[in-house]
């Protein structure tokens, strides 16, 4: 059970193992040119507020089909490009699909439909997020608090400061920031109250472990944990009905999962966002 019960790294860990070490700097070669050769694209997952049982917004997961490796799981490939540095071109790559991707959805008929985008801690310490932010958001037409970043909290110990300041002009201009993975990480609790932090999201291990005394209480208390800070809560990771009674009753938000959709490419999530209408 170690891969379900230590999650982030041990998945990571067991799945790059699949690839030797000169494989994956062959990978790191073959992401450098993914954009260039058209292999990324976008997937969008439905998110649904619990109480309304409506669609409340998408998260954007990226795909990588690799001509050499096929199709990659991105707890490989991100933590490659992360190391590699490449995350930064790449996330840009995905901040700007995602917005261009906001015309398409209101094409449709979905121009309110909020978007999380995952952002990696490289992209937010090491490079001028803000600044790309703001570009990105005078050339698309994004609404005010239209866009979620989700972030990781392993990066708060680092540079406390420049978090805080990221942080606040991304509120500024309208960004809503949820904690990613919430639990995992090994940052002090007192950063919640110091940051603009809009949600919590609940990692999918203790989604997974919501039949068990231990997952339950961990889960339960962050629900109460967010409903104290006036935090907006999420689940993710909601793979059955039984998860998802626990989860309304404990007054959580929203929830993702299988129970509702896989993520889905534009076009399938246009039809599931069409029969959620009616
Ligand atoms: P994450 O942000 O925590 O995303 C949730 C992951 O859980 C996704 O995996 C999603 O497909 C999966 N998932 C959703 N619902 C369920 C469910 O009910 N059961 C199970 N078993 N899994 C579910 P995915 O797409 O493989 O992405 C893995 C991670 O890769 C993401 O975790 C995120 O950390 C990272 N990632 C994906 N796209 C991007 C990106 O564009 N930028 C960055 N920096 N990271 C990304
Ligand atoms: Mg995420
Ligand atoms: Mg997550
Ligand atoms: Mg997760």
């Amino acid at each position: 059970h170690a891969k379900e019960t230590n999650r982030g790294g041990s998945e990571y860990y067991n799945e790059a193992m699949n690839y030797s070490a000169r494989n994956r700097i062959e990978m790191i070669h073959e992401l450098n040119q993914a954009i260039e050769n058209n292999e990324l694209s976008l997937n969008f997952q439905p998110i649904v507020e619990i109480e309304t049982n409506k669609i409340a917004g998408v998260e954007v997961l990226l795909r990588w089909r690799s001509k050499k490796f096929g199709h990659v799981s991105p707890t490989v490939f991100i933590k490659l490009a992360e190391q590699s540095k490449l995350i930064v071109k790449i996330g840009s790559w995905v901040l700007e699909e995602a917005l261009k991707a906001l015309g398409r959805f209101e094409a449709a008929g979905f121009g309110h439909i909020e978007m999380a985008i995952n952002i990696s801690v490289i992209q937010l310490m090491q490079h001028d997020l803000v600044e790309e932010t703001r570009i990105l958001f005078d050339k698309y037409p994004v609404k005010d608090k239209q866009i979620t970043f989700e972030v990781t909290e392993g990066l708060f110990i680092n540079d406390f400061e420049k978090v805080r300041t990221t942080f606040d002009a991304l509120e500024a201009l309208g960004v809503q920031i949820s904690i990613d993975d919430f639990g995992t990480g090994y940052s002090s609790l007192s950063y919640l109250k110091n940051l603009a932090i809009n949600r919590l999201k609940i990692d999918r291990s203790f989604i997974s472990e919501l039949h068990d005394k231990a997952g339950g209480e961990i889960t339960n208390a962050v629900i109460a944990l967010a409903n104290n800070l006036n935090l907006r809560v999420i689940a993710e990771g909601v793979e059955n009905v039984e998860q998802l009674e626990h989860l309304r009753e404990r007054g959580c938000d929203e929830a993702q999962g299988f129970l509702f959709s896989k993520p889905l490419d534009f076009e399938h999530c246009i039809e599931f966002l069409k029969q959620d209408r009616l």
